[in-house]
């Protein structure tokens, strides 16, 4: 027995798994009872490069990216952003319910060995240091450093920074978007050569992840994925 494996048995024993849901003892991995589980709404197929749903799908892309492909390489998610998934992120994002991390990223990587998927590094979608301030930590870092236990990849919160606040952009009219996160973000680190996944909580719009895909592929990053654990229709439908 490693020490991990040991660590994380005596862990089970110390903490046994609860389902989060429904408060039912959990699976041995997860705060996540097999009902619950089995009751999640997963995504079947979906655009490879963007992660909306394709239902019935002949394509491996939606319209929308071939005709404008996006900046990222891939993009991977794994459920639809409806009840209980809204309440798991919402309830990490703002109630700092930091149990719901685990369970996400536990989630998010089952659906990325099934794609199987890699990269060197994970970094986390940045808040600016204000919001971060106010929030007292990042939901995207807590999914990532989720999903490093699982991966074994490094997570490199440092590596990219937000500049401004750019505000939510779901409030923003379809067209406005885009051009509302321009600019946001800048690399702090060397990114050449490196295949990046970019970690967010949920991919609503897409464009804040696309933005700043571009950017680390503009500062030399070799590939660069999007990985989250759910996925939004964008508000009034398309993104
Ligand atoms: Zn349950
Ligand atoms: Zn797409």
């Amino acid at each position: 027995m490693t020490v991990n494996s040991w660590l994380r048995s005596a862990q089970s024993i110390a903490y046994p798994p609860h389902c989060l849901l429904c408060g039912a003892p959990g699976q041995p991995d997860r705060d996540l009872c097999a009902g619950c589980d089995h009751d999640l709404p997963r995504l079947g197929d979906i655009c490879a490069t963007c992660a909306l749903p394709l239902p019935g799908a002949t394509a491996t892309r939606c319209a929308r990216c071939l005709q404008t492909p996006p900046p990222q390489d891939a993009a991977v998610a794994a459920l639809d952003y409806a009840a209980p998934v809204d309440w798991l992120i919402t309830r990490l994002k703002f109630s700092r319910q930091v149990s719901h991390g685990p369970l996400l990223a536990a989630l998010l990587a089952d659906r990325l060995a099934a794609a199987g998927t890699d990269a060197d590094m994970l970094v986390p979608v940045p808040l600016h240091p204000r919001r971060r301030r106010e929030r007292g930590f990042n939901q995207a870092a807590e999914i990532a450093a989720g999903l490093r236990r699982h991966l074994g990849v490094p997570v490199r919160p440092d590596l990219a920074m937000r500049r401004r606040e750019t505000g939510h952009q779901a409030d923003l009219p379809a067209r406005e978007r885009a051009a509302n996160v321009r600019g946001a973000f800048r690399v702090a680190a060397p990114v050449a050569g490196y295949r990046i996944a970019v970690v967010d909580d949920v991919i609503t719009t897409g464009h804040t992840v696309a933005e700043l895909a571009r950017t680390l592929i503009a500062a030399g990053a070799d590939r660069v994925e999007v990985w989250a654990p759910a996925r939004a229709p964008a508000p009034g439908g398309r993104q």
